[in-house]
């Protein structure tokens, strides 16, 4: 369903209806940082001195969220916002979240918020800002930089390591060097943050922001090897640069990043499938099984790609077919540029007389042609398509003609055996 207002519109009402029940509110975080970026803000927060009881009664069907304590989600003209009410955080004994949370005044919400570009506070009404830790400044220098005293910010919550890398990497900003200094002094405590929480920000890092970059500053922060495990045996940017290059920013690319991750790393060779690895790094991230699928495929097509010139042309077109095999080529791309462009030329060639044409006969055609069904039919049928794929043969007829030839051919080979 298409909403009908701007969700900005909505969410400006939202912050007059507060204020006019004689509260304060604002915007703030990711909506306010993107707006002055020139971004368009793709979810709204608000916060607000009104309790969750308040908010609740002055926007009746709202609901609050069960995980974070305060926060209220009002949904209006197909629109859903986020109004949580001012509050710091007590000590972070898990390092994950806070033990306790504390209404409290404006001040001191903006003291727990992350960077000083995620804490500035923009009333949408009057047009005014309260910046109090130069965020603006920040965001024009292109300068990440924590809220406070980063040592401290970062031991509260080690996901803010993460966070840094990917937010510098999305803006392409320096991580300024006393935060920079604080994620070095800390990145081993990255190990105790939840797989879930990691794997959530590599994937965003990988298809929201530059890549290459992202992937530079993990290595250069030494946050790598808490992601990753293992050591990178290798200073190179290779596919990580050329995958950053060629691929819009996108979700898809996520398993594609990883591969170009750890090629870069030399943490599978171009040569070898290292299924365990992939696992290990899949059961690391909490990939899913789509993601953990296509990271297989895209490797196993890398593998195979290489030996693209020696193949047959079914087994060309069986491989072109997959679903990731042009992740396959464009990770091979950045090593093997001449190789990657005769598959790819060799591809659209191929396509011509379709990649993966609909198999001229089935099973069924087999029974009811007299043969008896068995383990042989499939190893049967690969074989008449392969023909088919090949160009060998085109109508049912010599599909069907071609399965009596070989069935006759094993029989009689049998027959010799014995
Ligand atoms: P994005 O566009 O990635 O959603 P965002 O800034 O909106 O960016 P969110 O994770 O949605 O990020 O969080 C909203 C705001 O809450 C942040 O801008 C920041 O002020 C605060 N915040 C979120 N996570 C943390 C954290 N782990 N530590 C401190 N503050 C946080
Ligand atoms: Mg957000």
């Amino acid at each position: 369903m298409s909403a009908a207002r701007p969700i900005r519109d909505v969410a400006t009402e939202l912050v007059r209806s507060l204020q006019r029940a004689g509260h304060e509110a604002f915007f703030v975080g990711g909506c306010v940082r993107d707006q002055l970026l020139g971004l368009e803000p793709a979810e709204y927060d608000i916060a607000t001195d009104a309790d969750p009881d308040r908010i609740q009664e002055l926007f009746p069907g709202s609901h609050m969220v069960g995980a974070s304590f305060g926060v209220v989600l009002v949904r209006r003209h197909g629109h859903t916002i986020e109004v949580a009410t001012f509050r710091s955080e007590g000590a972070y004994s898990d390092h994950r979240r806070p033990d306790t949370v504390m209404f409290c005044d404006r001040s001191g919400d903006v003291r727990r918020r992350d960077f000083t570009i995620n804490g500035i506070f923009h009333d949408p009404v009057a047009g005014t800002d309260y910046d109090q830790f130069d965020g603006r400044a920040d965001l024009e220098r292109g300068v990440l930089r924590a809220i406070g005293d980063p040592v401290e910010r970062f031991e509260e919550d080690h996901l803010r390591m993460l966070r840094a890398v990917r937010f510098a990497a999305r803006f392409g900003f320096e991580i300024e060097p006393d935060t920079a200094e604080a994620i070095r002094r800390q990145s081993g405590d990255l190990a105790g943050v939840s797989r879930e929480r990691v794997g959530g920000e590599i994937r965003r890092m990988a298809s929201e922001g530059d890549w290459r970059a992202a992937v530079e500053l993990m290595r250069s922060l030494r946050l790598e090897p808490a992601v990753l495990g293992g050591a990178s045996s290798s200073e190179g940017w290779m596919h990580c640069e050329h995958l950053e290059a060629n691929a819009a920013r996108d979700l898809d690319r996520h398993p594609a990043a990883l591969v170009a991750w750890l090629l870069d790393r030399g943490d599978i060779g171009p040569e070898d499938v290292d299924t365990v690895r992939l696992d290990e790094v899949g059961d690391r991230l909490v990939s899913s099984n789509q993601e953990r699928n296509a990271v297989r495929a895209i490797v196993d097509g890398l593998v195979r790609a290489r030996g693209w010139s020696g193949m047959t042309v079914a087994a060309m077109k069986r491989l072109a077919s997959g679903p990731h095999f042009s992740w396959a080529t464009l990770l091979l791309e950045a090593t093997d540029a001449d190789l990657a462009g005769r598959i790819r030329t060799d591809v659209e060639e191929l396509a011509a007389s379709g990649l993966q044409p609909t198999p001229l006969i089935g099973g069924h055609s087999l029974i009811r042609a007299g043969m008896r069904p068995g383990p042989r039919f499939a190893e049967l049928l690969d074989a008449i398509y392969d023909a088919q794929l090949e160009g060998r043969i085109s109508t049912p007829e010599e599909a069907l003609e071609l399965a009596h030839a070989m069935t006759r051919g094993s029989d009689s080979a049998k027959k010799h055996d014995s």
